[in-house]
């Protein structure tokens, strides 16, 4: 029975998700996507801060009260796995197949999706949201599980480290529901479709695989990582922090108001009459400061579980070199196609794709 719960427990808390999302207050914005075939912006309506801390109040209260253990989601994180790749096979199907087709293939659309912006009730319930929000709240109650056991199995010789690590992971996944709104701005939200990559990728990929370091050693003991390591892994940390969080704040303030100032630098732009970009700031540094940024966030934890020789951990910002460098690269071609010769003075401006001074 308990093998069974742990695999259904994924879907039960995504649906909670679900209710809480339609019912706790939230805040309507407009964003940045526009509605197919049309100029009109989508509207969208907020709350995934409130939501996250709702359902690890929840999850908090059902295992003080003794219903579950507090790593029971550790102990069936397999079957947690299997149900979550399982439901996200079905969600994505269940929104490509009876939609209309767009590429040629029919693996190309499972892949890739069919609709640019599914909404229910005219932007109440956002699909792309909801699955980023799913996603996140998974991981954040996976990650609280992991250390959860750690400390179980080791009490008072638990890994500080191990505990950082939770902690950022933690403030990382607060950060991105607390600029929810910064996020209605980005490539995913505005470029891609839904199906198997974003639907799958939320459900099962994101709070299962960004888990793996404290996945693979919460059952190691301490590594005893000196405290000055510790100090200087969670500065790396939250180097990469700055660089992700500022350039994406930046550039969300200009497309809002190119005028503004952020951080008392006053925006600098190229322009060819009709668009503009910015040219100064984090986006003189190169072109996608903010993707070193996420990578060297995620250096940052994985130095700090310890265990630096272990493969598992470092899986984590290998995935990102692997997402975020072609992701550069295809963004790069938009960009190109959408800008045109102001795109090559841009280049012009700012070499640099991802590394300052370096690539
Ligand atoms: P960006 O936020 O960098 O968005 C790229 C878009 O910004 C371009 O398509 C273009 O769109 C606009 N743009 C590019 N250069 C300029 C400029 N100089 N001035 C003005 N506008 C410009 O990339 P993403 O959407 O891919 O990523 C957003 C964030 O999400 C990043 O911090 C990234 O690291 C993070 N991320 C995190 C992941 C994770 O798993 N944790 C995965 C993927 C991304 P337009 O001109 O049409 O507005």
């Amino acid at each position: 029975m308990e093998q069974i719960a742990g695999f259904l427990a994924p879907v039960i808390i995504y649906a909670y998700i679900f209710l809480l999302n339609v019912l706790v207050p939230g805040r309507w914005v407009t964003g940045y996507a526009t509605k197919t075939n049309s100029t009109e912006k989508l509207r969208y309506r907020l709350n995934g801060i409130q939501v996250l801390f709702i359902v690890v109040l929840t999850w908090a209260l059902i295992c003080h009260a003794g219903f579950l253990p507090w790593d029971w989601l550790y102990t069936y994180r397999w079957q947690g796995l299997a149900g979550a790749v399982i439901f996200g096979l079905i969600f994505s199907l269940v929104l490509v197949l009876p939609n209309t087709p767009v590429k040629g293939s029919f693996f190309a659309d499972f892949y890739l999706g069919r609709l640019e912006n599914p909404q229910l009730w005219s932007g109440r319930i956002d699909a792309k949201m909801w699955l980023y929000l799913v996603g996140a709240i998974m991981l954040q109650l996976n990650v609280l599980s992991f250390a959860m056991h750690h400390c179980l199995l080791y009490g008072t010789q638990s890994s500080t480290g191990i505990l950082l690590s939770t902690g950022l992971l933690t403030f990382f996944l607060i950060d991105y529901l607390t600029f929810e709104e910064v996020h209605l701005y980005t490539y995913d939200l505005f470029a891609e479709r839904v199906g198997f990559k974003l639907g799958w990728g939320c459900i099962a990929f994101y709070p299962y695989f960004y888990a793996i370091p404290q996945w693979s050693t919460a059952a190691l003991p301490d590594a005893n990582t000196p405290t000055p390591l510790l100090i200087l892994y969670a500065l790396i940390f939250f180097t990469g922090w700055s660089l992700s969080r500022g350039a994406n704040l930046q550039k969300y303030f200009f497309k809002k108001d190119p005028k503004r100032t952020f951080l008392g630098i006053a925006p600098e732009a190229i322009t060819d009459g009709n668009k503009t970009l910015l040219v100064n700031g984090f986006w003189g540094l190169s072109r996608h400061i903010n993707y070193l940024g996420e990578i060297v966030m995620a250096t940052g934890i994985v130095l700090c579980v310890g265990h630096p020789l272990l493969l598992w951990p470092w899986l984590y910002p290998l995935y990102y070199v692997a997402l975020l460098f072609p992701r550069q690269i295809d963004d790069d071609k938009r960009c190109a196609l959408k800008y045109g010769p102001l795109w090559n003075e841009y280049l012009k401006r700012v070499p640099y794709r991802i590394i300052p001074g370096i690539y």
